[in-house]
């Protein structure tokens, strides 16, 4: 805006000035240069006009050059509008102000009152030009027009106030042009001045009412409206004022029952006249409001004078839909300045946790987000309500799904962060309520601690979801999250199920291989009393041999792997396992109890302690008669042949030991049956940490009969090897000291 604009009233065209106390006399709206005064707004809001909506009016004025139209202007409505001196009787000035009604009290709230200067250009002999693109200005924002004229000019049809109707009547059609539905009506108020009173104001209503319908018949009326009748688009009021200056005090009483008339009226249905006398009430009829918000005002009034000005046709239809976008966009904005304010702190915090690894559950989101959201949609649909339904409509769903986003991102964000947490809650929970009841013995119930810290974990989360709902928007209800977050609940548990099927299984195993070092090492130490067939038999179970010790620690082994088999079902089962996971724990317990079997007998046969064994059995065999007794060598004895018995039926336990054998079946256990079928439930883990077993892991390349073979041949030579030269030295031992008996 490079113009200048008087916001005073000395109409002098000085600079423009947004301080409020300039607005004190109204503002120029629109200036010599045709330029609109976009500081209009700002008097709308310093006058309060501007937050009133729909409630306030606009009159205009029309009317010749010094008929006193500002004059009756500042009586009516308390303006200040620019007078023309008594003396100079002269006024260059072209333009349109503004001003707010300041005798309000009786009228209609918020009137703002436009005086139309210099509009009445035939006069002077100048161009139509202002005149004619003032008073569409006029024609497409007010919704009453006041016609100043002299009493003495009414009747004469070719005065220049007629021609200035005509003008009237013609840019009145072309509002109408483009918008043939339009439903708005204005009202030609006509103030007749000097008022004599000789001729009374029916007469003189009716002189102007032919002369309307004359000039209205006259003028070229565009394609498609040429039938149209003055009735349709105007209603008209009258009335007469005493000459201000001869009659004063007359004169001020009149105009104040004239103020008196601007308030809201209907109309009288019954009647069919086409004047006031139909009008019941005030002048302000709801059909002449233009029905642009007052806070849109300014942007509406500031693109009708663009296209006026550039002599564009006026298309007020298209001019309300670019105000509302305009102003549905400037109110999104300014309604989402608090949403920011709530929310923003809030997405910083969010990012910020994340950034730092460790995503915070915010508290009370759900109650800030809905109260900020719908704060900001409720000041939206306050104000932007009133403009275009098609535009608000459009621009509110933009607005909602804009905010929304940016809830939405925060709050799955948010209850990421709670999943997250949930889920590190959860599993320390059961493991601290784990280590606790191992600590006081293992009697914990791990199926309990599980559904227990499920339960509260899930109704932790469920809050949190529940808290995010807003009532009727779709996309905030978080069920979809909740069923992930349990499905995982689900999937922790099972690890953790696992991880202590784990833990019993390692127990399960520990115990078994306690408890056959002590079966397997009794049956091997048994070996060392060499009397194995004749021996004190052990509490009346059947008398051990020497050839069924494979028998009785398969007997043994057996037995110790039933009853860890059981003690491992039963837990499980406490904890609430499935039967595959059961199957694959006894599948690899058994594996296990194998394997821990073969290094039991491993180490049984190392050696030295398989040597020490056979020398055990040899002493026993030979340094005790059958009855026990220990032998005292005289050197008549068969030293010789008690010698090699003894050697001979200990050297007999070197095969018998070097294989596994079943007397039953003189052949290996079978380990396959033992083992049984891989079960169903077999995952790849389950498999890594087993030992392969010969004859049942068939691409182990190694045989059932390599599997139990326990002495290699070469290890079984060189036990024979060994085993005999400590028998000789026993033998030689035995000899001397049977001939040292002698020479003692
Ligand atoms: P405008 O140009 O139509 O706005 O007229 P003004 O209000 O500036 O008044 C023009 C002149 O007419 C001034 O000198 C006023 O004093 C005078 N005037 C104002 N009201 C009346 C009136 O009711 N009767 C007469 N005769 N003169 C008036
Ligand atoms: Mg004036």
């Amino acid at each position: 805006m490079n113009g200048h604009f008087a916001a005073v009233d000395n109409g002098n065209g000085s600079s423009p000035d947004s301080n409020a106390h300039s607005f004190e006399h109204g503002i120029q709206v629109i200036n010599e240069d045709k330029q609109y005064n976009t500081n209009l707004n700002e008097y709308l809001n310093e006058t309060h006009v501007a937050e009133a909506g729909f409630n306030y009016h606009l009159i205009s004025v029309f009317g010749s050059q010094s008929t006193g139209k500002s004059t009756l202007l500042n009586h009516l409505f308390g303006t200040q509008f620019s007078v023309m001196s008594e003396r100079e009787r002269r006024q260059t000035t072209k333009g349109i102000w503004m001003s707010k009604n300041k005798n309000e009290g009786k009228m209609a709230d918020n009137i703002l009152v436009m005086d139309v200067e210099g509009t009445d250009g035939r006069e002077r002999g100048e161009d139509q030009d202002f005149e004619r693109k003032s008073a569409l200005f006029a024609l497409a924002t007010s919704e009453v027009l006041i016609v100043n004229i002299w009493e003495h000019q009414v009747g004469l049809y070719q005065g220049a106030n007629m021609g200035l109707l005509k003008t009237v009547f013609e840019v009145n059609m072309q509002l109408f042009l483009k918008d043939k539905q339009n439903q708005t009506r204005s009202l030609l108020f006509f103030v007749i001045r000097d008022h004599i009173g000789v001729t009374p104001l029916a007469n003189l209503r009716n002189t102007l009412i032919q002369d309307l319908t004359h000039i209205w018949s006259s003028i070229s009326k565009p394609a498609g409206l040429e039938n149209s009748k003055i009735e349709d688009y105007f209603d008209f009021a009258f009335a007469a004022l005493p000459h201000k200056i001869l009659q004063p005090d007359k004169f001020i009483s009149e105009v104040q029952n004239l103020g008196s008339r601007f308030i809201a009226g209907h109309r009288n249905k019954d009647s069919d006249a086409t004047d006031d006398q139909e009008l019941t009430g005030g002048v302000f009829l709801p059909e002449y409001h233009r029905r642009i918000p007052a806070d849109g005002l300014s942007i509406y009034a500031e693109g009708i004078w663009d296209q006026i000005v550039s002599n564009k046709d006026l298309d007020l239809p298209t001019q309300q839909e670019l105000l509302a976008q305009f102003r549905c966009d400037e109110i999104a904005r300014e309604v989402q300045i608090a949403f920011d304010a709530a929310i923003a702190p809030l997405e910083e915090q969010q990012a910020e946790s994340t950034r730092a690894g460790k995503p915070a559950v915010l508290p009370n989101l759900g109650q800030i987000g809905a109260e900020a959201r719908e704060k900001c949609v409720k000041n939206f649909e306050t104000q932007a309500s009133r403009y275009h339904k098609g535009v608000y409509t459009t621009k509110r769903a933009e607005l909602e799904d804009k905010i929304d986003n940016r809830l939405k991102a925060l709050y799955q964000a948010h209850l990421t962060a709670a999943h997250k947490a949930g889920v590190t809650a959860f599993s320390e929970a059961v493991a601290n309520a784990v280590k606790a009841g191992q600590k006081a013995g293992g009697a914990y119930e791990f199926a309990e601690i599980v559904e227990k810290q499920k339960t509260k974990t899930l109704e932790i989360f469920k809050k949190e979801a529940q808290s995010l709902a807003i009532p009727g928007v779709a996309w905030s209800n978080f069920k979809p999250q909740y069923l992930i977050f349990e499905k995982e609940l689900d999937e922790v548990s099972a690890r953790l199920r696992k991880e202590e099927m784990r833990r019993l299984a390692i127990r399960v195993e520990r115990w078994v291989k306690s408890r056959l070092g002590d079966a397997i090492g009794l049956e091997f130490n048994k070996l060392g009393s060499g009397r194995g067939g004749s021996g004190a038999p052990e509490s009346g179970e059947k008398p051990a041999t020497e050839k069924d010790i494979w028998d009785r620690v398969w007997k043994a082994f057996i037995s110790i792997v039933g009853e860890a088999e059981s003690r491992f079902t039963d837990r499980a089962k406490s904890f609430e396992a499935s039967d595959d996971e059961v199957q694959v724990g006894l599948w690899r317990l058994r594996r296990k109890s194998w394997v821990a079997l073969r290094e039991k007998i491993e180490e049984e046969v190392m050696e030295s302690n398989i040597l020490m064994k056979l020398r055990e059995n040899f002493e026993d065999k030979f340094r005790y008669d059958e009855d026990g007794v220990p032998r005292i060598w005289r050197p008549s004895d068969d030293i010789e042949g008690i010698y090699t018995r003894a050697r001979e039926s200990t050297l007999g336990l070197v095969p018998l030991l070097s294989r596994f054998r079943l007397t039953s079946t003189s052949a290996p256990p079978d380990l396959i049956e033992f083992v049984g079928p891989q079960p169903h439930g077999v995952e790849p883990g389950d498999e890594e940490d087993l030992t392969p077993i010969g004859g049942v892991d068939e691409d182990e390349g190694k045989s059932l009969e390599e599997e139990t073979t326990i002495l290699s041949e070469p290890k079984k030579q060189d036990l024979v090897v060994r085993f005999k030269k400590m028998a000789d030295g026993v033998y030689v031992e035995a000899k001397r000291s049977a001939i040292g008996g002698i020479t003692q």
